[in-house]
């Protein structure tokens, strides 16, 4: 016969699941629930819900997505500001794409700070945001000045998410 597990028996069950999955240290647990660390390590290991862990990973993903969403959503807007800025051979108006762009970054960069406190995703070493990065400085080469502009914006951004 298995011996019966102290934690599944537990009428705390569902609080200590969701302590678990939300990366509670087991000694934390143990004395909050009155349950021995032996005990909280096996159920972790063999009886922690499956779907509880699937449902944990597939908000993870869908917040990792509309936060490319974004970036993508970024991109749209800085070409298209880029665009008219080149077509009116403009710089202030390419200034104006730039601080346009800028503000997106700084908004992705809060969004990424709440994503990385979870240990999910680096938005800086994503293949999307190196390639809208790319993008956006080649766009403004005919623009010197908007191009440092931005690249030191960049350079701040990036500095600010990693840190
Ligand atoms: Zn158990």
């Amino acid at each position: 016969m298995p011996r019966k597990c102290t934690v599944c028996e537990h009428p705390q069950a569902e609080e200590i699941n969701t302590a678990l999955l939300n990366g509670v240290s087991l000694r934390n647990i143990a004395e909050r629930y009155s349950v021995s660390k032996t005990a909280l390590h096996r159920h972790k290991e063999s009886h922690l819900p499956a779907d509880l862990v699937k449902a944990r990973e597939a908000r993870e993903i869908a917040k990792a997505d509309s936060l490319l969403d974004q970036v993508i959503e970024l991109r749209d807007k800085a070409l298209s500001i880029l665009a008219k800025a080149e077509q009116a051979g403009d710089l202030r108006t390419a200034l104006q794409g730039v601080r346009e762009a800028k503000g997106c970054l700084e908004l992705l960069a809060k969004l990424q700070g709440e994503l990385a406190q979870e240990g999910t995703v680096n938005i800086t070493i994503s293949p999307q945001w190196l390639s809208l990065r790319t993008v956006i400085l080649q766009a403004l080469e005919p623009y010197p000045e908007a191009r440092l502009k931005l690249a030191a914006a960049l350079r701040e951004v990036e500095a600010n998410v990693g840190r």
